[in-house]
């Protein structure tokens, strides 16, 4: 058999049974058997997990890394709000390309290799978040495969310029239409503008939504109705939801029927969500991360993301999708071996459908995009926080990190 390279003893999610050979040819996947016969190049990896690349549905490269010049005395999400907005007046161009470069090669380090990105459009910052990232996303397409997903930050309909700017940003390439109807004086307006744009542009939709703990509303219902209304299923996300954490069982069921009837997927973000949720309790205080373990019980399409990185929203973050997926599973109370393997799939297979990646996955024609972590299963990477050791991104090499050494007295 010609090959370019063999990964030998790779164990793949679900079927840890038995170790297997991967062979890649032309930047794709070309075989997988124990024991292929071949005279390629190969690296052996010991039985050691192989996935195909972290997949991170939900971040803000454009504002992540700002924590020194913002004020965070709060901690609730209005200030985080007003905090960025304050500091984007003195973003350039450069600034946002360098901080964002910043983030992304973090992320490339955990072993993501794609990943949707919002970026802020209004009328003080204009298209220069949109263009560095734009020029990241071809400068790192080696190693990534970056969806830009503009949206409105600051309210849309009450910030006039603002869907002009989105437009022009759609027209010169944005791969994703985002809203956020909750800083909007009209939200439904809003969410109709957005689809608006998206059956223009044709192109998915992906709002931030309902992020606060009150039951008695939700924008969910109008962007339902929408999404069911022009037959956009399987094309719409929403962020955070964290209201869906704010209700009982029965409810939820009937919510989660509803997205997953209307094709509408959800990501949770669990590291954003527990830092603002809940800031007025002084005691037992609230979670906040929406049970998308139950959301996907119920048939919806959900994912675990970073959001935002070292800014007031979220002043953590080393970008590792694997650690997203072991907090979720702690906050969850998730214990269970095959619960942890349903976090693995949050942050791989499934967010690979919610960004509608057609050739994702470990198969025979797909991309080699492969990373190797530092564990015998899925269920155990969760668990462990299993470092990623090695990545290929279209059968490259993107980058590497040695396994951990005991030094013993002699
Ligand atoms: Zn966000």
């Amino acid at each position: 058999m010609t090959l370019d390279f063999v990964l030998r003893e790779a164990r793949l999610a679900g079927r840890e049974a038995e170790t297997l050979d991967i062979g890649l040819r032309g930047g794709r996947i070309a075989a997988i058997a124990p024991g292929l016969v071949c005279d390629a190049p190969e690296e052996r990896l010991g039985g050691r997990l192989v996935v195909p690349g972290f997949v991170d549905t939900h971040i803000h490269l454009d504002k992540s890394c700002i924590l020194g010049r913002c004020a965070c005395r709060l901690g609730t999400l209005q200030e985080a709000i007003a905090e960025v907005a304050a500091a984007k007046r003195a973003f350039t161009e450069d600034d946002v390309y360098a901080r964002g470069r910043r983030t992304l090669e973090k992320a490339i380090l955990q072993g993501t290799m794609r990943m949707r990105t919002h970026v802020e459009v209004d009328p003080r910052i204009g298209l220069k978040g949109f263009h560095a990232i734009a020029r990241l996303k071809r400068d790192y397409a080696w190693a990534i495969d970056l969806q830009v997903c503009v949206f409105p930050q600051e309210g849309m309909t009450n910030d006039p310029g603002t869907e002009d700017l989105l437009v022009a940003a759609c027209a010169a390439g944005a791969d994703v239409i985002g809203g956020c109807p909750y800083t909007d004086t009209d939200p439904d307006g809003q969410i109709a503008r957005i689809f608006a744009i998206a059956e223009k542009f044709d192109l998915d939709v992906d709002f931030h939504l309902d992020f606060d703990l009150d039951p008695s509303w939700m924008h969910l219902d109008e962007v339902c109705r929408q999404t069911a209304a022009r037959r956009w299923g399987g094309r719409v996300a929403v962020g955070h939801v964290t209201k869906l954490s704010a209700i009982g069982a029965k409810e939820l069921a009937a919510i989660g029927h509803r997205l997953a009837d209307a094709g509408v997927a959800v990501t949770v973000l669990p590291a954003t969500d527990l830092f603002l949720m809940g800031r007025e309790a002084a005691h037992s205080v609230p979670r906040g991360v929406a049970p998308a373990h139950r959301l996907l019980a119920l048939g919806v399409t959900c994912s675990l993301a970073t959001n935002n990185v070292l800014n007031p929203f979220t002043p953590f973050g080393d970008c590792s999708l694997i650690r997203l997926a072991n907090l979720y599973a702690n906050v969850a109370q998730l214990g269970r071996p095959a619960d942890h393997a349903m976090c693995l799939d949050m942050v791989t297979r499934l967010p690979a459908a919610l960004v509608n990646a057609s050739d994702y996955g470990i198969a025979v024609g797909n991309p080699a995009d492969l990373v190797v972590l530092d564990a015998p299963d899925g269920a155990a990477a969760v668990a462990e926080i299993a470092q990623p050791l090695k990545g290929w991104k279209r059968g490259k090499p993107t980058f590497s990190r040695p396994c951990p050494v005991l030094h013993r007295p002699e």
